[in-house]
């Protein structure tokens, strides 16, 4: 059996938690490689360090002397790690040498962002690599130029190149345990590329894939993945099993636990993700795979608070005969690089429902209210941005439809609740209801209780 394990940020936060990281990986002959993020919070009002990192960055572009005070503040951070590890002073050092060179050569904005934000967990994994090693244990940093991590920037995304896996998989005999920085790859010239944030688990799904691990696993601070907001909920039901495609639905709308890309690179391997916790390793654990086997007890896996939105309806008499309309409508939208979220039609109208966090400040609002008031003969324009999206996701949903959409409604009516919009999600595994923001919680709670507490859909 072989596994690629990634800590994330709180689990390499500290020289306490790297303890607990070594402590995993000599109990487990299984791990043949390492992905780390870098330094999370230690407490609630700590800072990332990729968030140092990115105004280190912020501060240097805009020529504000702040960034020594930042660059400072970064290199304590691994000093501190460093020394309670017991560590040479050399590497810490190197580091800011690396910040600075960084800051002085690199010309091009955008590389130079991402080299920055990059270095958090370069240089937490060579700490870790070194660490391991002292522990007694045949570990080596290896970064993603070494292994083949290529990358191309396209359409202001970041995508893997096919030859990665490839690359990887070159180094399926390593007899050391390879200890990998998550978070970027390189470009075919060279340059450093990162992905979203939360990206390190991408890069522990693509290592996972290039290794034909059996099992990539993902050690966080939780136990589980919870059916809903652990913050909102006291004690929610915890995720024993879920399939690639629930997880893809739920990490995109709204959980935080999983990035939204990082199940992609094992679509189509039999590769098992099980999610841990470092503080906890032997109890519990969500293990994400191609099927789920509980649909019939548990047809909906998660629920979750996708967010703010905003829609735009537009009325105008028999707008359903006229040919291409919504793709002149959808023209402006992609002019103003928002993405459409959900369109629901009827004869003489379409809402166009997209997520608020693009619509930026109300003069981006303006500015789409009157390019589609010049562009179309409206009887009506109605803009809202007062709505909330919840998402129900199961894969029992295909076969239940019909009852969740009447228990749905049977709750929201009891609770007053005005659903503004209720849409099924095309691949039938997940259903949106749209209310007023003022309507959230209850919303939530009284779902919550239909379905988890009372399991009204499985009655
Ligand atoms: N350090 C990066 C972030 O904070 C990536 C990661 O932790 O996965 O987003």
């Amino acid at each position: 059996m072989n596994k690629t394990a990634k800590f994330g940020g709180t689990s390499v936060a500290s020289a306490s938690q790297i303890k607990k990281v070594g402590q995993i990986i000599k109990d487990d002959k299984d791990i043949r490689a390492i992905v780390v993020s870098a330094p999370g919070k230690r407490f609630k009002a700590d800072i990332k360090v990729t968030d140092l990192l990115i105004s280190l960055f912020e501060e240097y572009k805009s020529q504000s002397p702040s960034y020594i005070k930042t660059l400072d503040m970064i290199i304590l951070r691994y000093t501190e790690i460093s020394e309670v590890l017991g560590l040479d002073k050399s590497l810490v050092n190197s580091f800011k040498e690396i910040l600075l060179g960084f800051l002085t050569t690199i010309k091009d904005e955008y590389y130079l962002k991402n080299a920055i934000k990059s270095s958090g967990e370069d240089f937490n994994a060579r700490l870790i690599a070194a660490y391991l090693k002292k522990i007694g244990l045949k570990a080596k940093y290896f970064s993603p130029k070494d292994l083949g991590i290529v990358l191309e920037y396209s359409l202001e995304d970041v995508h893997i190149l096919n030859k990665t896996y490839e690359n990887i998989s070159k180094f399926k005999d390593s007899e050391e345990i390879l200890v990998i920085p998550g978070f970027y790859g390189y470009s075919q010239e060279g340059n450093r590329l990162t992905f979203s944030r939360g990206g390190s688990d991408i890069t522990g799904a693509i290592v996972a894939r290039g290794l034909s691990c059996d099992i990539y696993e993902n050690y966080t601070d939780m136990t589980y993945i919870y059916s809903a907001n652990p913050s909102l909920f006291k004690n929610p039901a915890p995720i024993k099993n879920i399939s690639y495609a629930e997880m893809r639905e739920l990490s995109y709308n709204g959980f935080e636990i999983f990035q939204e890309d990082a199940v992609e690179p094992l679509l189509d391997t039999n590769i098992e993700i099980h999610v841990k916790n470092t503080n906890k390793p032997t109890e519990g654990g969500t293990i994400i795979s191609q099927t789920r086997t509980d649909i019939d007890k548990n047809p909906i896996i998660g629920m979750s608070d996708v967010g703010d939105f905003t829609s735009f309806k537009l009325t105008e008499y028999l707008m359903n005969r006229k040919v291409g309309y919504i793709k002149n409508v959808l023209d402006i939208f992609q002019y103003m690089h928002i993405p459409v979220e959900h369109i629901p039609t009827s004869i003489d109208s379409v809402s166009i429902l997209v997520r608020s966090e693009y619509m930026g400040d109300s003069s981006k609002k303006s500015s789409i209210v009157n390019a589609i008031n010049n562009s179309f003969d409206l009887d009506e324009l109605v803009m809202d941005d007062s709505l909330k999206s919840i998402a129900i996701v199961g894969e029992g949903l295909r076969n239940q439809m019909t009852k969740a959409l009447y228990l749905i409604s049977e709750v929201l009516n009891t609770n007053n609740i005005k659903i503004e919009y209720i849409i099924q999600g095309a691949s039938n595994n997940s259903l949106f209801i749209l209310i007023n923001k003022k309507n959230e919680e209850i919303c939530l709670r009284s779902l919550y209780k239909a379905i988890y507490e009372d399991r009204l859909l499985e009655k």
